[in-house]
């Protein structure tokens, strides 16, 4: 199961070279930043829990991460969600599907009788006791402490590869959902006091929120990434022409990208470029401002995002 050392490739982007680390050729299976941020949890024994609990959306990678874990340990798995659509149901191919597959039981509130209204991680809260050593419950998108230790991983191979191509400054980009990835990459290049530079875009929530989820997991600025603005409000998860002809563009390049993430951070990226006029030195052999794209996994997602772009662009 390969779950680390993934290799990086440059391709061409509007004539800029990019670097890609390739986090998506981790194992399919638990793969992406999710392989990254459950890394911990892989990697460690606990010997009481029976049971792992979690919550988010019924098409996320990490549900169907989640149950891979789940399945790797034995654990029954529940996870959380407000609702489903119809659409994810009936799917046959995707994260929903591969879940149910490995075993997750997706418990969906909507249809819960003694739900009085209250979010899953309230739900959640109120069912499981803190003292219950055989229950571990991992909060939505991995959005925990925990992560730091695989997201430090992944923040000594970009080290490596720095040191191989005789780098000493990068410019690191990754889209954030909860941020945790782009957060804890940052702060591990910081507190080393490496000239690595990791910027970041919000495409759940707007920048604002961002860094709200940001603070409350490191409460210390100066260890948070750059966040850059998104040239348009976007919604997470609806589809957009733009996001499906950037998706088709990155395709050119050889590598498979994701339809959620992906789209919208090759478009700030995309902006980024032009606004530090980065384009101009296009075609050279060297870059002038050597960036990083980290490729964050999410394919499985793309089997079930895909067929809906198709019906709804062609
Ligand atoms: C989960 C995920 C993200 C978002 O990661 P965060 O750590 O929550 O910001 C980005 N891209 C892909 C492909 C993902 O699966």
């Amino acid at each position: 199961m390969k779950l680390n050392s993934t290799p990086v490739e440059r391709i061409d982007f509007c004539g800029y070279p990019v670097f890609v680390k390739r986090d998506d050729m981790l194992h399919p299976e638990f793969s992406g930043n999710k392989a990254r941020k459950f890394r911990f949890f892989l990697d460690n024994d606990f010997p009481y829990v029976r049971r792992l609990i979690s919550f988010g959306s019924p098409q996320s990678n990490a549900l169907y991460s989640l149950s891979a874990l789940a399945k790797m340990k034995g654990w029954q798995f529940d996870y959380y969600v407000d609702h489903i659509a119809d659409q994810v149901l009936k799917s046959t191919q995707g994260n929903f599907v591969g879940a149910c597959i490995n075993g997750a039981n997706v418990i969906n509130l909507s249809q819960v009788a003694d739900r009085r209204e209250r979010s899953c991680s309230a739900y959640i809260d109120d069912l499981v006791s803190k003292d219950d050593d055989s229950v571990l419950v991992i909060p939505e998108g991995g959005r925990c402490e925990y992560a730091q230790y695989g997201i430090s991983q992944l923040g000594e191979e970009i080290l490596i590869w720095m040191r191989a191509q005789q780098l000493n400054e990068l410019w690191v980009f990754l889209p954030s959902g909860t941020g945790t990835t782009a957060l804890y990459l940052a702060s591990f290049f910081k507190k080393k006091g490496h000239s690595v530079h990791v910027m970041t875009c919000a495409a759940v929530g707007g920048s604002d929120y961002l860094k709200q989820q940001f603070s409350q997991l490191v409460s210390n600025t100066c260890f948070h990434p750059n966040v850059i603005e998104v040239p348009k409000k976007f919604h997470f998860g609806q589809l957009y022409r733009p996001f499906y002809e950037m998706w088709k563009r990155l395709n050119d390049t050889g590598i498979e990208f994701d339809l959620l993430y992906d789209p919208l951070g090759w478009i700030v990226l995309e902006s980024y470029l032009l606004q530090n006029d980065l384009l101009q030195h296009k075609c050279q052999k060297k870059p002038s401002r050597p960036i990083l794209y980290i490729h964050q996994g999410g394919l499985l997602g793309n089997a079930s995002m895909l067929p809906r772009y198709q019906r709804k662009f062609g």
